[in-house]
């Protein structure tokens, strides 16, 4: 943590800027004295003193090749020192040969303000006081004699009391500049501190202060102790960022977080000091609309069920905030150490993965890590591994599910789904993985192999078969969030040289956020490059009759939940799909039936108008080889009916 904070880069970079200043600086005054020194060795020269003018020509070389390194070489500490030694010797020269007319000893007094300007305080006054103490010994001992230049009692006098008042003065001057400078990079690395180590929104712990402190806690913590960690999610608060704007939204995390800090009384551990004790709890934001509570010195763990009930309390009904009801609520996962784990990593996992459960239960629950919570992350966490490796390897293939026109049941299309080659992968199917794929980053991957394959076989197809339906191609929600989703995806079927009006894109309902402008922006974009759009498991979200309007699908695919209900919940399935069939009638959309799988159904749905089935009934989905073979006996089937009817 210490580390973070002292490799901070901003702080280095203030440090860098004051020494290119510095530097700068000193390439000035050397490139100026070393021409000044030139001038008067030249001076010198012309009233034949010798050895004043040899001595400014050596020291004005040595400036000329100190001012070109300066310019060339990193380490300026060493150029400085040289210019260090060539000023100090240019003064006892000066002192001792009186300089041109006498006038030698004036110079001396800006060269020592330059070096106490140019050093650090504490090199500066060392060659100033070397300057006078050698200049005083030179000066008032009987040496003084056998010097050229000549000088009266009261001259030396005023001239070493001027020097100690000079660098007395311009010391204090650099002192109060250095402590200055000390101060301003003092206050950035606390600003720097508060920005790695609070969330600035809310002003609670953020997740690298929650885990330096869990990690403490955990390893300092005595047996007996139970420490609990509440993860708290919000649930809806996506819904007041969209209707209410952003600023609703902030206010009200920051709101939230103010009652948090109520309930816990969190105390200020990292504020004054890393190596402080620990603190009592702590509150932080994880991130977004997500919150963790660290409860310390339990007795037991019934206690964090009791605090995690008086956090609901607060969204009992809804949030209110200024006099209104907004319809957010939370879910709450405990994790509990030592029970369930004493790695603070695992503590922060086991307690979202609780969560999660809570959120099934619905709104304002609160759920204890378990058993049950501990195989289903371990097998996501298979999954993810498994993926992981999938992705690398490539280890997918395709089949397809033959879409049938309701009316003459002819082959309309087929929909690519998606397959898992992977050894760890090998007892789940897509509903298993691409949620988990979506939420680790895969999706994107996976989507474009899905693409850039299924666009090739179907290719395929069509060339042995001279198949003319479509094909439907699922592509995750959460693209729609990505600003350039559409340009890219243009961009893919360019290069694969594949027309955009073949291809149906199935997107989950579910996943479209309602009104979100980026979605809707993204959709729109879609139907413009010439893609027909199909919303997935349609009746499964909440898209209401106004958002439909705003998604420009051309078709509902009825999700196969309420085909199955279609005969088993008395009138109520029925009256779903008639509900979801007037609907898209009233908006010009077509119906897909999904997972249809026996003639009832069937004969109900054409009975109803719907205008495409697929389904078991039908067919599987069936690998590429098995496709060219279906549509094959289709046509020999056609062609006999026809000929028969001829
Ligand atoms: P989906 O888009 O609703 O796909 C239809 C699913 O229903 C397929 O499951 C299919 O095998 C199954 N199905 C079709 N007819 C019947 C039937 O009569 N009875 C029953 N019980 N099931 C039937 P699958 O292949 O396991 O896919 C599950 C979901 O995974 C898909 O649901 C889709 O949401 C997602 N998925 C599949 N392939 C991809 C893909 O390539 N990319 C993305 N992003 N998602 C995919
Ligand atoms: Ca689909
Ligand atoms: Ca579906």
């Amino acid at each position: 943590m210490q580390r973070i904070v002292k490799n901070w880069q901003s702080s280095q970079e203030i440090i860098e800027i004051r020494r290119n200043k510095h530097r700068r600086l000193c390439q000035a005054i050397t490139l100026i004295g070393s021409i000044i020194l030139m001038f008067f060795s030249f001076l010198s020269l012309t009233k034949a003193l010798n050895f004043l003018s040899i001595s400014l020509l050596t020291c004005g070389t040595l400036g000329f090749i100190n001012t070109y390194y300066l310019f060339k070489a990193e380490n300026i500490e060493l150029f400085i020192m040289n210019i260090n030694v060539v000023l100090t010797l240019l003064c006892y020269v000066l002192v001792v040969t009186g300089g041109i007319d006498g006038t030698g000893i004036l110079w001396v007094y800006p060269i020592v303000a330059i070096i106490i300007f140019i050093n650090p305080l504490k090199i500066g006054i060392k060659f100033t006081s070397a300057i006078i103490i050698v200049s005083a010994v030179i000066l008032l001992s009987p040496l003084l004699k056998h010097i050229p230049a000549d000088y009266s009692n009261l001259e030396i006098i005023r001239f070493l009391m001027s020097l100690v008042a000079l660098k007395i003065m311009c010391a204090v001057e650099v002192s109060s500049e250095e402590k200055a400078y000390g101060m301003l990079i003092k206050l950035h690395d606390n600003d720097v501190h508060k920005l790695i180590f609070y969330d600035s929104l809310t002003g609670l712990s953020n997740r690298v202060s929650l885990e330096y402190n869990l990690d403490k806690l955990l390893i300092e913590k005595n047996t007996s102790q139970v420490i609990a960690l509440l993860f708290i999610d919000l649930d809806n608060f996506k819904l007041v960022n969209d209707n209410y704007g952003h600023e609703v939204g902030d206010k009200l995390l920051h709101d939230f977080a103010l009652r948090l800090k109520e309930i816990v009384r969190p105390f200020d551990l990292i504020a004054n000091n890393l190596e402080e004790d620990i603190k009592k709890d702590d509150a932080a934001r994880l991130a977004g609309d997500e919150f963790v509570i660290v409860l310390n010195d339990l007795k037991d763990k019934k206690e964090a069920g009791v605090v995690a009930d008086r956090i609901l309390k607060i969204f009992d009904g809804g949030y209110e905030m200024d006099g209104e009801t907004f319809p957010v609520f939370a879910s709450i996962g405990i994790a509990v150490s030592p029970d369930d784990t004493i790695d603070p990593k695992e503590m922060i996992q086991f307690a979202d993965a609780a969560m999660y459960e809570a959120k099934r239960k619905g709104n304002n629950n609160h759920e204890f890590f378990n058993q049950n919570i501990a195989n289903s992350l371990h097998q996501k966490l298979n999954i993810e591994v498994g993926l992981k490796k999938a992705v690398q390897a490539d280890a997918f293939n395709l089949v397809y599910l033959p879409i049938f026109d309701c009316i003459n049941e002819e082959l309309a299309g087929v929909e690519a789904l998606i397959r898992c080659t992977e050894p760890e992968l090998k007892y789940y199917g897509p509903d298993s993985y691409i949620p988990i794929a979506e939420s680790i980053g895969l999706i994107k991957k996976i989507d474009k192999w899905v693409i850039e394959n299924s666009i090739k076989e179907f290719r395929e197809v069509q060339q042995v078969t001279g198949f003319k339906g479509k094909l439907n191609i699922n592509i995750s929600g959460t693209e729609l969030l990505d600003t350039d989703f559409v340009s890219y995806l243009i961009k893919l079927f360019e290069d694969n040289q594949f027309p955009i009006s073949d291809v149906d894109i199935e997107i989950i309902e579910t996943s479209l956020v309602p009104e979100n402008q980026v979605v809707i922006n993204n959709l729109n974009e879609l139907k413009k490059a010439g893609f027909s759009l199909a919303l997935d498991d349609f009746g499964t979200g909440y898209t209401s009759f106004n958002q439909l309007i705003m998604y420009p699908a051309t078709s509902l695919k009825i999700d196969r939940s309420f085909i199955n209900d279609l005969f088993t919940k008395d009138e109520e399935g029925k009256r779903t799909v008639q509900i979801i069939h007037n609907l898209a009638k009233n908006y010009d959309l077509k119906i897909v039936a999904e997972g249809v799988e026996n003639i009832q159904q069937v004969e109900y749905l054409k009975s109803i108008g719907c205008d495409y089935l697929q389904g078991y009934y039908f067919s599987p989905p069936v690998s590429k080889q098995d496709l060219i073979h279906l549509i094959e006996k289709m046509h020999d089937k056609k062609e006999l009916l026809n000929s028969s009817n001829a």
